[in-house]
């Protein structure tokens, strides 16, 4: 493991930036560049340069862009920015997993991991700093929320990652890190937009994964605005089980979570991802198993149990293996596909409900 603590600057979060008035151009979308470029009085082709610049080039200032002039160069830096988050540490698991804290303009921190596989990688992205959700399972909650990401931090995390890993192969991305996106709307759907747009990052969208914790009349409105892969993070199976540990089950109890699911536009032969965090003897029973596939049952869902990090944890605790090899095995047995997720990162505090924005108190 090597942290490098030491590298941390002071904290400077909440402190909104008030002497930067230009806009980063790393958030807009083409659209939104070309209108930008019109108000200039200048040609439309010139904000695909720059959004080529910016997602494709890695390029953090307007003077590495030269195939602009350079009066113009300097007109833009004058009037907007490109501002991908900076890392502040980096820590590398013994699994291959390194997780990076980055710090926004305003000295907020959040954390983004990459998770090498057999040929390609995936990047976790953080889309809020801290979570206002209040999961009892997981580390972030404790932070409570500090604000909300812009499209353009979202999308920044890939392009600094790639930039500070230049042998990573990200193609692979998950907003699965800090945060609830679909608390986020606007600015998660606009990262999407440019994270899988042709001139953008080309991250293609059955890459690229939104996951949430079932705010369900954002999740019908997803899929109207969007295409993107689908995860939820189900885990329980009654009402009773959810309340206590997701709060966010009494504003959206399961009836309305699940139907919301089943309304969802899903393109042909794609499943939703339900992510079931497997707790011992709180949601990991034979019974749970089963009742699990009624409720899955019409949708076209596949499980990811993901035994609890419970290192943080004193009320829950993970299940032995054994359990969890069992309740796959009811799943599978009754046609539900489910993977056990290994839990990778671990030893950093980079896994699954880990994260908490680089503090250690938490
Ligand atoms: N806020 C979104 C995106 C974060 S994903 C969401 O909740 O879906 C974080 C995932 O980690 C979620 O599936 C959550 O259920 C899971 N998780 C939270 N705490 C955990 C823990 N202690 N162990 C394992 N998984 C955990
Ligand atoms: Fe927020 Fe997701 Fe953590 Fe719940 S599990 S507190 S929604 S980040």
């Amino acid at each position: 493991m090597m942290t490098n603590a030491n590298q941390l600057e002071p904290r400077t979060a909440h402190q909104y930036d008030a002497s930067e008035p230009r806009p980063d151009l790393t958030g807009m979308t083409l659209d939104e560049l070309e209108r930008f470029m019109a108000d200039l009085g200048k040609e439309r082709y010139r904000a695909a340069q720059v959004m080529k610049w910016i997602h494709q080039g890695l390029a953090d200032s307007f003077q590495q862009m030269t195939n602009l002039s350079k009066g113009f160069r300097e007109d833009l830096e004058l009037i907007a920015r490109v501002g991908p988050p900076r890392v502040v540490s980096e820590s590398r698991s013994r699994d291959g997993v390194r997780k990076f804290l980055l710090h926004m303009r305003d000295g907020c921190g959040v954390e983004a991991v990459l998770i090498p596989e057999d040929d390609h990688d995936t990047l976790c992205v953080s889309t809020q700093v801290g979570c206002s959700m209040g999961c009892k399972i997981c580390r972030t909650a404790r932070m409570g929320l500090v604000r909300n990401l812009t499209a353009g931090e979202i999308v920044g995390q890939v392009l600094t990652v790639r930039k500070t890993a230049p042998s990573s192969r990200i193609t692979n991305v998950v907003f699965m890190g800090m945060g609830e996106p679909l608390a986020n709307y606007l600015n998660a759907v606009k990262a999407i937009r440019i994270l899988t747009h042709p001139t953008g990052p080309q991250i293609s969208w059955r890459r690229l994964t939104v996951s949430t914790s079932g705010l369900a009349p954002r999740i019908s409105r997803l899929g109207r605005d969007v295409r993107a892969k689908l995860a939820v993070s189900l885990n329980a199976v009654t009402d009773e089980q959810r309340d206590f540990i997701m709060p966010v089950n009494r504003a959206y109890p399961l009836e309305d979570l699940l139907e919301a699911l089943r309304e969802y536009p899903l393109p042909r032969r794609d499943r939703i991802t339900i992510e079931y965090v497997l707790i011992k003897d709180f949601n990991d029973s034979d019974a749970d198993a089963r009742r699990l596939v009624k409720l899955l049952n019409p949708i076209r869902a596949k499980v990811n149990l993901i035994p609890l990090n419970d290192d943080m944890l004193e009320d829950f605790r993970s299940p032995d293996p054994e359990r969890v090899a069992r309740f796959q095995e009811i799943l599978m047995s009754r046609s539900l596909m489910a993977i056990i997720r290994k839990s990778r990162g671990r030893d950093v505090l980079a896994a699954c409900g880990q994260l908490a924005g680089g503090s250690r108190e938490l």
